[in-house]
């Protein structure tokens, strides 16, 4: 699935666990992290899709685990991606490449293993019984509009395990309207719609096709202050340590959600500006496997602004998607060149190998994830009906046919 012909929203939600949930739910990330393992090790030299994996390894995760028949789908589909996230990474061989790992606390869950419930609870499959208990929502309490709203269905999940508590990121999708009858029913307005690109990072939060730098330096400060903080405190393990602990974490916790509206606002704004009827990002999912960098941190992070960015935008008409983003880093924009040297990923430089083009690397991801929203083809998404991605001093087509902004202005003149 493309995953283009929906929206697609995240809401972050805290469980509230019983003591004996709480012990099940543990085992149960125990036991994921394990079933991954296997089936990555099982599937390592030998294939990379989902339905080989899944073809490879299911068996053997009935056999050698306590996942049921669903989570081990799901376990064989997680080590499908990481194995080709690494593969990708890699040049397309195994050889040198270091086998994925699995580390982080996180479970994957879909419709089949977990259930919302309409009082905000929610059902999750573990080894044993099923585990339930309510969603907490934070103050600001955005994720309500999604559970409340029955044009959005839950879709794939994570739950995740920090600081002793359990989170879970409830994905949401809806369907897209009109999303195949686009080009009848579209209008002039919307053939000649323009798109503004997004890409995501780690150096840069964001950067958009326009070129607009979103710098994430003092948002991995942050992280990094906490977590070190987290480290000290965690060896005294005193009542006052993890009252420091948890208020040095709310604090984090504003810092990074003021941040992230700001550079949710600036990226609208500069779609604004720019006259952008869509906005695309890459697809989160994809990215947390393609960037070497992203930890669980980074990944809340892209999924938070997405939302900011997608409940800001919506309220303006902005339409907000998601596109693939394999290869927006190794291909040229301008002779359209792909190759993973293209780029120095020390210096965030892309130079082309074959014509030369110089460029920011993130600045380059960015005009390829927009021009990715409107090209047609296997990588194509759907059904967006855009023609042009914005720049700095214009828009363009992905074959090159500029438009600078001095003469849109004259064209937009009443
Ligand atoms: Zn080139």
């Amino acid at each position: 699935m493309s995953g283009s012909e929906y929206f697609k929203r995240t809401a972050v939600t805290r469980l509230a666990v019983d003591s004996d949930g709480h012990e099940r739910l543990l085992a149960m990330v125990r036991e994921w992290k394990r079933g991954c393992q296997i089936a990555v090790n099982t599937a390592w030299g030998n294939c990379h899709t989902r339905s080989e994996v899944q073809q490879l390894a299911y068996d053997v995760l009935r056999e050698r685990t306590e996942l049921g028949s669903q989570h081990a789908v799901l376990a064989t589909h997680r080590a499908a991606e990481a194995v080709k996230g690494v593969l990708e990474r890699n040049d397309g061989t195994a050889e040198s490449a270091e086998k994925p790992t699995f580390t982080s606390p996180t479970v994957v869950y879909d419709t089949r293993t977990m259930t919302l419930f309409d009082d905000k609870a929610v059902s999750l499959t573990t080894t044993e019984d099923r585990v339930r208990c309510d969603l907490v929502f934070p103050d600001d309490g955005y994720q309500t509009q999604y559970v409340d709203d029955d044009r959005w269905e839950p879709a794939k999940s994570n739950l995740c395990y920090r600081d002793g508590q359990f989170d879970l990121h409830i994905g949401f999708r809806a369907e897209r309207p009109g999303a195949d009858a686009s080009s009848e029913a579209g209008s002039k307005e919307k053939e000649d719609a323009t798109v503004l690109g997004v890409a995501l990072g780690v150096e840069n939060v964001a950067v958009t096709s326009t070129a607009r730098f979103f710098s994430g330096e003092k948002l991995d400060h942050h992280h990094r202050e906490f977590a070190e903080l987290r480290a000290d405190l965690r060896e005294t393990e005193t009542r006052s340590a993890l009252r420091t602990l948890r208020q040095a974490g709310g604090r984090n916790d504003n810092f990074v959600r003021d941040t992230l509206h700001t550079v949710a606002r600036g990226i609208v704004e500069e779609a604004e500006k720019h006259g952008c009827s869509v906005i695309a990002f890459g697809e989160l999912e994809t990215i947390q496997e393609l960037l070497p960098k992203v930890d669980e941190f980074h990944a809340w992070v892209f999924e938070r602004l997405f939302d900011f960015v997608a409940y800001r935008a919506e309220a303006r008409g902005i339409t907000v998607v998601q596109v693939n983003p394999e290869y927006t880093s190794q291909r040229c924009t301008a002779c359209g060149f792909t190759h993973p040297q293209n780029r120095d990923i020390e210096r965030t430089h892309f130079e082309c190998l074959k014509c030369g083009n110089e460029a920011n690397d993130h600045y380059n991801a960015a005009k390829n994830v927009g021009f990715r929203c409107i090209r047609r083809g296997p990588l194509s998404s759907r059904g967006v009906g855009a023609q042009y991605c914005a720049l700095g001093s214009g828009r363009v087509t992905p074959d090159g046919d500029f438009i600078p902004n001095e003469e849109l202005a004259e064209v937009q003149k009443p």
